[in-house]
């Protein structure tokens, strides 16, 4: 059994309480491996580390930081193999698809922000009398919590602009998926990153989410998760004043207007409602369809999900894997039975599956498509977060653009139109963070990365994540 060790001043270290939590293969439904069961106690252990480490990491040179970080991307991939089968055994995904986009994903994150920091630079605003320019510190200790759906991909969007800054970090993985990020500390010792830059505390959000949180020596969180644990974490930390980026829920809208190309459209959106078992938080899953394309579009897409094979995430043909948890599983399937409940037909999937082999046990769901539900039920309204996709019908723009603004959320949304004019129109009327028109998951690392309403507050992304993990100072002089 593979024994988890938490990451604290350059080692690997047992947990102070001294006990384990299970880590189950979402797969097979068994225990593979244990995790540090940490509290506030490895939590101030970490910090201390962190401090010590502060004035050496923020007071080297810009270029060497890079050199560290670079070394990790390319260490990354190298082991891209390896990575990749710990993330799908650990999550259950395909293993194509950590192959694909999560492991490389996380090495272009390290890429990515160790050169962008080479190309930050801060403001400079003069007068005939005065010049003002801005200085950019790093903040010192920061918390990065992050969840379980893309585990290595976005615990690595988190620190790498968090290190590259200057900052410590005190990262904490989610207890489901803490494999990689427990791989990644061997390679970030290897590729010189000092003790103490970077400590990784394994363990519940309850107990080491909470102590990272509500630290006074922790300044600043960047947290990506669930709704109500952002609003848990705001509740304290902002009578702290701490900075924080809240990156939460979605309940995204993809909208197929008429004239859109609709081959295209229905596989893409098949894509979009169902890759990573629909455990992605940009994925469509409500899916509203001009009428006079219904059925035309209906047909297209439930002959591509169809096609979607479930199973083993370790077989190539697979498409869609396991649900990450038996709790995440049962939450899925009670939602499809509350679609049920609320009127809905289920078109295609709808079941749980129980692949021959040594997966018999594991938690996989049909890849389910649901039409004949109003668009505010509450299927329509909640976040899902699995293998779970409506079809709701609309005549006019205004009112599709109603619709797809009625939920609390607004992290990402898809605009299906060969129309100009009208996919400009709807992206503006839009309450999301994100709009892609014609296309989905397109991701240029530059660009600002997040959500509003309830899916959350601050961007990640580009220049925004080097603002947000430093702290500017302006700088006035008489001339
Ligand atoms: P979660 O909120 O349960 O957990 C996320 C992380 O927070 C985990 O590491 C967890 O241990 C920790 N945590 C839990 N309670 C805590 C507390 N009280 N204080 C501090 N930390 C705590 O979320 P999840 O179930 O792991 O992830 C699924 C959610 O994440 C979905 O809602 C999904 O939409 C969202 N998500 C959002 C984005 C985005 O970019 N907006 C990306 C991926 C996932």
């Amino acid at each position: 059994m593979n024994t988890i060790s938490n990451f604290i001043g350059g080692e690997f270290i047992k947990p102070v309480s001294g006990n384990y939590l299970d880590n189950y293969e979402p797969a097979t439904g068994e225990v593979y491996s244990l995790v540090p069961d940490s509290d506030e106690r490895d939590v101030e252990l970490a910090v201390i580390a962190a401090q010590k480490a502060f004035p050496i990491w923020s007071g080297m040179p810009v270029e060497k930081r890079s050199e560290i970080m670079l070394r990790i991307a390319d260490f990354l991939t190298l082991h891209l193999e390896r990575f990749a089968s710990a993330e799908t055994i650990d999550q259950g995904k395909p293993l194509w698809l950590s192959k694909a986009m999560d492991i490389p994903r996380a090495a272009q994150n390290f890429h990515f922000f160790g050169t962008e920091i080479l190309h930050f630079a801060s403001e400079a605003h003069a007068t005939n009398q005065h010049l003002n320019y801005t200085l950019r510190t790093p903040i010192g200790v920061v918390g990065c919590i992050s969840p379980w759906n893309l585990p290595l991909y976005l615990f690595s969007w988190k620190i790498a602009p968090a290190l590259a800054t200057g900052n410590c970090v005190i990262a904490k993985p989610s207890e489901l998926t803490p494999m990689t990020a427990y791989l990644l500390a061997e390679l970030c010792q290897k590729a010189g990153m000092p003790p103490g830059v970077l400590n990784i505390i394994h363990g519940l959000g309850a107990k080491v989410g909470a102590a990272i949180t509500k630290h006074t020596a922790i300044h600043a969180i960047s947290f990506t998760g669930g709704t109500k644990t952002g609003a848990d974490i705001a509740r304290t930390a902002a009578p702290m004043f701490k900075k924080l980026s809240l990156e939460l829920g979605g309940k995204n809208p993809n909208i197929i207007f008429d004239d859109c190309n609709l081959g295209e459209a229905a596989l893409t959106s098949a894509r979009a409602a169902f890759t990573n078992q629909g455990e992605i938080c940009l994925c469509g899953s409500r899916i509203f369809v001009q009428q006079s394309i219904y059925d035309a579009f209906k047909e297209q897409f439930l002959s591509h999900v169809s096609r979607f094979t479930v199973g083993d995430p370790l077989e190539p043909g697979t498409v869609q894997g396991a649900l990450v948890s038996k709790a995440h599983w049962e939450k899925v399937l009670s939602y499809i039975e509350l679609a049920k409940q609320e009127g809905g037909t289920v078109l295609c999937g709808g079941n749980v599956v129980n692949p021959e082999g040594r997966c018999e046990n594991g938690w996989f769901i049909e890849p389910t498509v649901i039409e004949g539900l109003s668009y505010d039920c509450r299927t329509n309204q909640e976040e899902i977060f699995g293998p779970v996709a409506t079809l709701v019908p609309f005549e006019t723009e205004e009112e599709v653009v109603a619709m797809a603004n009625s939920t609390n959320y607004g992290l990402a949304a898809v605009v299906w139109t060969e129309n100009l004019s009208k996919a400009h129109r709807v992206a503006a009327n839009l309450q999301s963070g994100i709009v892609w028109i014609n296309c989905w998951m397109v991701r240029d690392l530059r660009t600002p990365f997040g959500g509003v309403k309830h899916s959350g507050v601050g961007r990640e992304g580009g220049f925004e994540a080097l603002k947000f993990f430093t702290e500017p100072k302006n700088v006035c002089v008489k001339l």
